[in-house]
């Protein structure tokens, strides 16, 4: 954990007890806070009680006598409707702030050099951050890995010199976080998400902007108008700036070319790495991602064969295209996570054919009718869920299909009928472009029962693993 002492002797509100919030407040106490927690649920402010905090509302008590007000980042902090509680800390002049920033504040206490990679993007972020852990562990560094992704920042060991933090941060956090000033700012790219939360695209992207503005060193996807634009702009400050593009060749910035990822400096093209066969990277939206790693990585130091072993070695994150091995002939691919289409059309795209496809659960507005163009990869899909009778009309004639009903029945079908087809390596590919909650929990479980399946059944390997 890493004690908070910029609050010690002073009085803090931690507002939302989920994940994140109650490794916050229990933080704040070792580092000396005086800390009054609260959550809307009743579980979570039990959990709270029982940990020893002193629970309080501050929408009925009030904020006047907080130093802070420490938001979890589920709460609504910006119109069109900020939470009411936003609204009782700015009447009462108590400043606003997530978990990010008091680990800001402590670096700089603590550890001023200590260095910090941060990473956002609206696709990609958990990819591009596990990949840089994942890398820098290879290179033998110790590595603190965190945020928006797995572990809360303040449950991460304290920053020093010689350790790395690698933190991935939602719109939401960085919104929280006015002092997050990374060694190594990553934007991978930003489309149209979560405009509910945010008002307009520009809002939107500004936020995004700030973490890579206030970095050392700014790595942005240039492949979208928007971070094109706020690359232009940083170039135009002579920030320093390393630029992605997988679709175009850059001059001082990482290209892509096939498989391949370059850099074109002054000294001509370098190749930094080869992707092709690495299961876990396919796609080119992952070559996005792993030019961002590449670009942190060698920046902090780590030289080109650690990077393309520790590439080799890329487990992949859990339900995000992740290979999990072969049934026969057939791959096996868990991209449980794809809850829409967008998501599954960037697994789609990563195989040139003979996919057999598992889809349905509960479907988003238009289903899967703008992924046409990646029918023809199809050799049959599997249809599952509440959503079968829409897909099956927008499959028609174009795809054969079978109504499945459930994962169980999907899956036997999908790997007899992969394996008995010409395909020289078929795929069975879970990527269901759906919600999961007609069916499962969430889509972790979904992605979980799919591998219990895989290894359950006869012929199973797991994936060979490069040292
Ligand atoms: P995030 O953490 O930003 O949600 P993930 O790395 O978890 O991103 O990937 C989630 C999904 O987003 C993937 O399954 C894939 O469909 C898509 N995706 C991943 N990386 C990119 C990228 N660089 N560009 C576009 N889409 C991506």
């Amino acid at each position: 954990m890493t004690p908070v002492t910029c609050f010690s002797g002073k009085t803090v509100s931690v507002f939302g007890l989920g994940g994140s919030g109650l490794v916050t407040a229990e933080a704040l106490r070792a580092g000396g806070a005086r800390v009054f927690a609260w959550d809307d649920k009743q579980a979570a402010r039990e959990r709270a009680a029982e940990a020893g905090f002193a629970i309080s509302n501050p929408i009925e008590e009030g904020l006047r006598q907080h130093d802070a007000l420490v938001l979890s980042p589920g709460v609504p902090l910006t119109p069109p409707a900020p939470h009411p509680v936003v609204l009782k800390a700015q009447e009462a002049g108590v400043e606003i702030i997530g978990d990010i920033e008091l680990f800001c504040r402590q670096r700089v206490l603590m550890a001023p050099d200590a260095p910090c990679v941060a990473i956002t993007g609206t696709n990609g972020k958990s990819t591009t951050t596990a990949l840089i852990a994942h890398l820098l562990q290879a290179a033998g560094r110790d590595v603190a890995m965190g945020g928006n992704i797995g572990t809360a920042i303040l449950a991460l060991p304290p920053p020093e010199s010689a350790r790395v933090h690698v933190i991935e941060c939602s719109t939401f956090q960085i919104d929280l976080a006015p002092s997050l000033r990374p060694t190594i700012g990553i934007l991978t790219n930003l489309t149209p998400d979560h405009l509910d939360r945010h008002g307009t695209m520009a809002h939107y992207a500004a936020i995004k902007q700030r973490l890579v503005e206030n970095s050392d060193l700014a790595v942005i996807g240039v492949d979208d108008a928007y971070c094109m634009g706020i690359a232009d702009q940083l170039e135009g400050q002579d920030h320093p700036l390393v630029r992605l593009s997988m679709q175009h060749v850059l001059q001082d910035g990482i290209s892509r070319d096939g498989t391949r990822l370059v850099f074109n400096g002054q000294e001509g093209a370098i190749e930094l790495a080869d992707l092709v066969g690495i299961a876990s990277l396919r796609g080119v939206h992952n070559a996005q991602n792993a030019a961002a790693a590449i670009a942190a990585v060698r920046a902090l130091g780590v030289d080109g064969e650690t990077i393309r072993r520790g590439l080799r070695s890329f487990p992949g994150l859990a339900h995000r295209m992740q290979p999990l091995g072969y049934v026969d002939r057939a791959l096996i691919v868990n991209d449980s996570k794809a809850t829409n289409a967008e998501a599954a059309e960037k697994a789609l795209a990563s195989f040139a054919g003979g996919i057999h496809w598992i889809i349905g659960g509960v479907a988003k507005e238009g289903g899967i009718g703008g992924l046409q163009p990646f029918f023809n990869r199809i050799a049959h899909a599997y249809l599952i869920g509440k959503s079968t009778p829409v897909f099956a009309g927008q499959l028609g004639h174009q795809v054969p299909f079978s109504d499945c009903g459930t994962l169980e029945q999907a899956f036997a079908q999908a790997v007899a009928r992969a394996n008995a087809s010409q395909d020289p390596e078929p795929i069975v590919l879970l990527s269901p472009a759906c919600a999961s909650y007609d069916q499962f929990p969430n889509f972790e479980v979904r992605g979980a029962r799919f591998k219990d399946m895989a290894e359950a059944m006869m012929g199973f390997r797991q994936m060979e693993k490069d040292a």
